[in-house]
């Protein structure tokens, strides 16, 4: 058996959103799974709504998810992506094999104003309503060839029934005199989604595609498009729809969609991937799959047929299971350039230090924003103080403990966390009370809350000098505070 090929076919006329980021997943688990090849082909061909930045950003998300692509155009170059708009000698030349065995005709009809154009068609596509130029006078139509650019419209045979044996949904069925005839190449010499995807599916020997059931009306179309250019099928399957928690179609109504934000919100590549992957794709009970599992386990077989709905707080607990398993010393590189970028970090910041810190935070986190956030007290910056914890710990009463502390951690040789622990403890059987009557006085005075990671680490991974010196202004803010 040949290996398979597969592609993914973003538009770059918006972010990479989660519909999108499966259809890639599925297309590239499947190369993957079966030892075959994955493509990456931008379909640049509406030339009004795509942009550069929505290509960059397209190929970062893909990136950033390790959906690697493995050709492209140039030899030895970097391979890919595949740009429409740079294969355009292609599909003039299958628009001239289709006009001159009479599969397609000129059109001379005007451009649909802005305001008539449907999601499927783009402006500058030429009305289909009243077109008559398949019925054109040939010696007409020969002037009007003559006197400049027209668009191209394929010829549909009207007989008979198309049937597709799709792998997901099984067989489905269309009338073939549904289909009007409609547009391949527009007046700029531009291909129409459905041929210049028919055309590159072929001339890239794809041999499934996969793709979400939002193109199953495009399908019929693709299939007349191989009859008449007398190209092989590949095997079509078109995956189901995702759907917000109230059973609408997803959309930013319901919150992240596109992958941009879900990493500005946090969310780890690897928990996205198995997130999505889970989406629609069955496979026992497992909820937790690496990379290598994915490709072990992933078929066609697993993909049902029914819309699925994206759970966002499955996805973030999921995350927090990630950010668990990668551990500490991965996070605290991931979070770094967040530090970083808050000013609370130099790039000279020791990497042992911001490992202890992570260490304290990954069991409770569950995006990298959140750890991010949670760990301002351990830096030099001006944290918050809760009011309440305040008042009620930061005492007269306590002001001796936090000074015997910390003369305590001021004289311990070893600064570790056993040592640390020690000394909180001895301090509190010195006076008779329980180790959480120094603990929670000492953690507002570090911390400034009454909630945070245990406080030997804490202590542990804010250092000698900052915890003495933040013990020493709650001293002071008692006295201020006793004064006034
Ligand atoms: N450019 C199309 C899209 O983004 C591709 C559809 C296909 O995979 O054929 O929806």
């Amino acid at each position: 058996m040949n290996a398979v090929r597969l592609r993914f076919a973003p538009s770059p006329t918006g972010f990479l959103h989660v519909g999108g980021a499966r259809t890639a997943l599925f297309n590239w688990l499947l190369a993957r799974h079966r030892g075959g090849a994955f493509l990456l082909r931008i379909e640049d061909t509406d030339r009004q709504r795509s942009t550069q930045a929505y290509t960059d950003a397209i190929l970062d998300a893909m990136t950033w998810l390790g959906l690697d692509w493995d050709e492209g155009p140039g030899i030895g170059g970097p391979h890919g992506p595949y740009y429409q708009m740079e294969r355009l000698d292609r599909y003039h030349e299958a628009a001239d094999r289709l006009l001159s065995g009479g599969r397609a005709y000129p059109c001379f009809c005007p451009p649909r104003a802005e305001a008539e154009a449907t999601e499927d068609l783009e402006p500058e596509t030429p009305v289909r309503a009243d077109c008559r130029c398949a019925e054109m006078d040939p010696a007409e139509r020969q002037r009007r060839v003559a006197e400049g650019p027209h668009a191209v419209r394929f010829a549909t045979p009207k007989d008979g029934e198309i049937e597709l044996e799709d792998l997901i949904h099984g067989s489905v069925r269309f009338e073939r005199k549904e289909i009007v005839d409609f547009i391949i190449l527009k007046a700029d010499g531009v291909p129409t989604y459905n041929f210049a995807c028919v055309v590159d599916d072929a001339a890239m020997c794809i041999t499934h595609v996969i793709r979400g059931d939002d193109h199953l009306s495009n399908t019929p179309k693709q299939v007349l498009l191989y009859e008449a250019l007398g190209l092989d099928l590949p095997r079509f399957g078109h995956i189901p729809m995702i759907l917000g928690p109230d059973k609408k179609r997803l959309s930013k109504r319901h919150g992240a969609v596109s992958l941009q934000q879900f990493r500005e919100d946090g969310y780890l590549p690897e928990a996205l991937v198995n997130y999505i992957a889970r989406l629609g794709w069955a496979h026992g009970d497992e909820e937790i799959f690496g990379r290598q599992e994915l490709i072990a386990a992933f078929d066609l077989d697993g993909v049902g047929k029914s819309a699925c709905v994206f759970d966002y707080a499955k996805l973030e607990w999921l995350n927090g299971e990630w950010i668990r398993r990668l551990g500490a010393a991965e996070m605290a590189r991931r979070v770094r350039p967040l530090w970083e970028g808050r000013g609370w970090i130099g790039p000279d910041e020791s990497g042992e230090r911001l490992e202890g810190i992570a260490s304290t935070l990954v069991e409770r986190a569950r995006t990298l924003v959140e750890l991010a956030d949670k760990a301002r007290f351990y830096f030099d910056v001006p944290f918050p103080w809760d009011g309440e914890a305040r008042a009620k710990f930061l005492t007269d009463s306590n002001r001796p403990i936090l000074a015997a502390l910390a003369e305590r951690l001021g004289a311990l040789r070893e600064w570790s966390h056993d040592a640390i622990e020690a000394a909180f403890r001895q301090l509190a059987a010195d006076r008779g009370v329980k180790p959480g009557a120094v603990i929670q006085p000492v953690r507002v005075a570090l911390t400034g809350s009454t909630v945070s990671p245990g406080m030997f680490e804490v202590v542990q991974w804010l250092g000698r000098e900052r915890t003495l010196a933040r013990l020493e202004e709650a001293i002071v803010a008692i006295a201020d505070s006793a004064r006034t």
